[in-house]
């Protein structure tokens, strides 16, 4: 362990699936960590629950109603944690000083300022929130780096990659003789469903991943594959890849969860149970490994390991997604995740079907094809556009 002193964490999306994860294994190494801010946008009795487990120092809500029953509840129990609201408050728990690192587990590119401003104060940052990376990757890696913020990948995939990387891996991949990573996908629940049911899959079927539990939206990301190929955007820029060095392989027992090919024709790959609590204990533990309360990997009871190449007639965002990722403009990818952020919140609302996704996100990608973004202020009003060209193609399907 690194001296004596416990980190001190804040964790951005306490709440849901990843925060939660998170808190599980802190729950587990009481010596090691200390909670020093957690957050919610809605779950507001879920997260008093989670503040007097861990007594944070703060605590952040959405709204100023939300803040004052959330301290009422707290001052009843004699808590003393400090109860603020707004974005402005998440960025501030995320940069205080008081804080060593910070789990970025908000979804959806909600998340970009609060993860930005701890890399502008130089924090540890376990990264969950991929949209991050998706919607300003160039700005977000060069800001770690002017401010020399520790970036640890949480999503399985790009920690499975960094696990098999080595240790001193400077983002060369050339230095490191590395040829490629390879992206493993379950394929997820549809992946076998005959193509002409796919235009009555309901959400409920979509949220219902076979092998991970994870939050409603990249449930149904997963479920569409859109989720590998933000996936792909965001091993390009944590490990600087090109497009051309990153592979996807269907591999449906999510036992690998990612792998490295070198140029000698070695592959390293990690695998381990498909439960978040491993790549979060691998990131919180670091230097060390520690206990993540997941069972052992029993090799003897594994039924095999099957590998097949992705297909994009049934999966349309991941080639999209891939269209992004060879095309040399940084703001399309903020177009693709604005508009797939609509997209689903509209399936999941029932008012557009599972097919029509891809049709929302080509539809923007088609019609913000020229656009240009550098700064933060440039990606969130590129983000805001998108987003309302991606509604308004929403209500004239419902109006059709
Ligand atoms: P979730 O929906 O379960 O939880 C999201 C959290 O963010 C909640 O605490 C919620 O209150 C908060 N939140 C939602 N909207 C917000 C907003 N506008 N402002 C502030 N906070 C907001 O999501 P999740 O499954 O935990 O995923 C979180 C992130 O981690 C996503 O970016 C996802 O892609 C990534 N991720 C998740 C998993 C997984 O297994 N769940 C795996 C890899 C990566
Ligand atoms: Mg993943």
């Amino acid at each position: 362990m690194n001296g004596c002193n416990p980190i001190s964490i804040t964790i951005l999306g306490a709440t849901g699936s990843i925060g939660l994860n998170t808190l599980d294994v802190i729950g587990r190494h009481p010596e090691r960590f200390v909670v020093f801010a957690l957050t919610a946008h809605q779950q507001i009795d879920r997260l008093a629950e989670l503040c007097f487990r861990f007594q944070p120092m703060y605590a952040v809500v959405a709204t100023a109603q939300q803040a004052c029953v959330l301290q009422a509840q707290l001052q009843t129990a004699a808590l003393k944690t400090e109860v603020l609201y707004g974005e402005q408050a998440l960025c501030d728990v995320a940069q205080a000083s008081e804080t060593d690192a910070v789990m970025a587990a908000i979804v959806g590119a909600a998340g970009l300022k609060p993860t930005l401003a701890a890399a502008k104060a130089g924090k540890i940052i376990y990264l969950a929130n991929k949209e991050t990376l998706v919607v300003a990757g160039a700005l977000f890696m060069q800001t770690v780096q002017q401010y020399g913020a520790r970036l640890l990948p949480v999503d399985s995939e790009h920690n499975a990659i960094f696990q098999s990387l080595p240790a001193d891996y400077q983002g060369n991949p050339q230095l490191a003789g590395v040829e490629s990573l390879i992206l493993t996908a379950s394929g997820g629940p549809f992946l076998h469903t005959p193509l002409d049911e796919f235009a009555t899959i309901t959400p409920e079927a979509a949220i219902n991943h076979p092998n991970w539990k994870m939050g409603r939206k990249i449930s149904v990301d997963s479920a569409s594959m859109m989720n590998k190929g933000l996936e792909l955007i965001e091993a390009r820029w944590l490990f600087n890849v090109t497009a051309k060095q990153l592979e996807v392989v269907i591999h449906p027992q999510s036992v690998i969860h990612s792998m490295v090919r070198y140029i000698d024709g070695s592959v390293l790959a990690q695998m381990g149970k498909p439960d978040m609590r491993i790549p979060i204990a691998h990131c919180l533990g670091l230097p060390d490994r520690i206990v993540s309360g997941v069972k052992q990997l029993d090799f003897t009871r594994l039924s095999g390991l099957n590998f097949f190449a992705p297909d994009f007639v049934r999966f349309p965002c991941l080639k999209l997604a891939y269209d992004v990722l060879n095309s040399s403009n940084d703001a399309s990818s903020c177009v693709l995740n604005a508009a797939n952020e609509i997209a689903v919140a509209a399936f999941l609302d029932e008012q557009i079907r599972f097919i029509e996704l891809a049709q929302v996100v080509e539809s923007c990608l088609q019609q913000f094809s020229g656009s240009t973004a550098a700064s933060i202020e440039e990606f969130l009003f590129l983000d805001e556009q998108v987003r309302s060209a991606a509604k308004t193609w929403v209500a004239g399907r419902a109006a059709s």
